[in-house]
């Protein structure tokens, strides 16, 4: 039973395995969840019905249970949810925060063209966006947010700091797209309001996509969640994670030989720490784990160290 009003959640897309980085980020929200004594929720982002596959669900519940990864509630469909996130599209035309368009691909294509040549940023900028909505025609037309062209954006990340986004560099993004079916950018937003996220703790892949996220929230009026973007982690020699560490599944971890609680201790210092300390259990872990010494520096993906751990677990 939460005893706090804490709830993170995982939200992964089910493509496929679940590598070391979705691992990681599990268990940090995880981590977090038991420690503030909150909740911990999984939700499939699965709405790319060409890449999402039952298989790749079934391996990520399979790598977090391995983990101990445990989650509260019932798993959820991000697609389940269309209909949902369609009505917060048209919620938000009533509220004037987005507006349908109906520029056809050759126009914003144009449109751009013209930006570019003349030294301006390709942003699109939709001739509808100031249209009265008893002049829509009915014709296929996408829902597009209605973006502060002024100002800015700001994200508070415990992790980044204070981020600021000028808006004039931010376009009215789509919500909805011609078919009706909800854009990853609204459907994130509305799950995570729906569901009671307080915390987002992710990939800082996803920096910009939270500023894009907040013009979403405000457009509703909805409280913003507390960020945390985490550092991407990085092969030994620096560069990006390779297919031959980071991008297995964590299954093959397992099938190596490897220990979940070893594992939990090295993902956990992938990006977290605990003063020097190299070694702790998942109970130390819990109770220690605070946003406060999340790193913003990249992790570094270390064979070695894996290997340590498991001599000592
Ligand atoms: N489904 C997204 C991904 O796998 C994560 C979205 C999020 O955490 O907000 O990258």
């Amino acid at each position: 039973v939460p005893v706090s009003g804490v709830v993170t959640r995982f939200a992964p897309s089910p493509t496929g395995f679940l590598h070391i980085g979705g691992a990681r980020t599990a268990l940090f929200n995880w981590l977090y969840a038991r420690h503030a004594r909150g909740t911990f929720l999984l939700r499939i982002e699965d709405t790319d019905r060409a890449r999402s596959t039952p298989e790749a669900t079934e391996k990520i519940f399979e790598g977090l249970r391995w983990l101990g990864l445990d989650w509260d509630r019932e798993a959820t469909s991000q697609f389940a949810g269309m209909e949902r996130h369609a009505e917060v599209a048209r919620e938000m035309m009533e509220r004037g925060a987005a507006y349908r368009c109906y520029a056809t691909q050759q126009e914003i294509e144009t449109f751009r063209e013209t930006a570019r040549a003349e030294g301006r940023p390709p942003l699109f900028r939709s001739p509808w966006r100031d249209a009265d909505p008893a002049t829509w025609p009915d014709a296929p037309y996408v829902v597009r947010l209605r973006a502060p062209r002024e100002g800015e954006t700001v994200i508070e990340d415990v992790v980044q700091g204070t981020v600021t986004f000028r808006n004039e560099t931010l376009d009215d993004l789509i919500l909805l797209r011609s078919d009706g079916t909800p854009t990853y950018m609204l459907a994130v937003v509305v799950d995570d309001h729906d569901m009671g996220v307080t915390h987002v703790l992710r990939g800082d892949d996803h920096l910009t996509n939270a500023a894009r996220q907040t013009l979403i929230y405000q457009g509703m009026g909805w409280p913003v969640p507390i960020w945390g973007h985490i550092p991407l982690i990085h092969g030994e020699d620096g560069a990006k994670l390779s297919k031959r560490h980071g991008a297995l599944g964590v299954e093959a971890y397992r099938d190596m030989g490897y220990l979940p609680e070893a594992m939990r201790n090295y993902l956990a210092r992938l990006g977290w720490s605990h003063g020097n300390d190299e070694f702790f259990t998942t109970e130390q872990a819990i109770e220690w784990f605070d946003l406060g010494h999340l790193g913003k520096a990249p992790a570094r993906f270390d064979f070695k160290k894996l290997e340590n751990l498991s001599g000592q677990h």
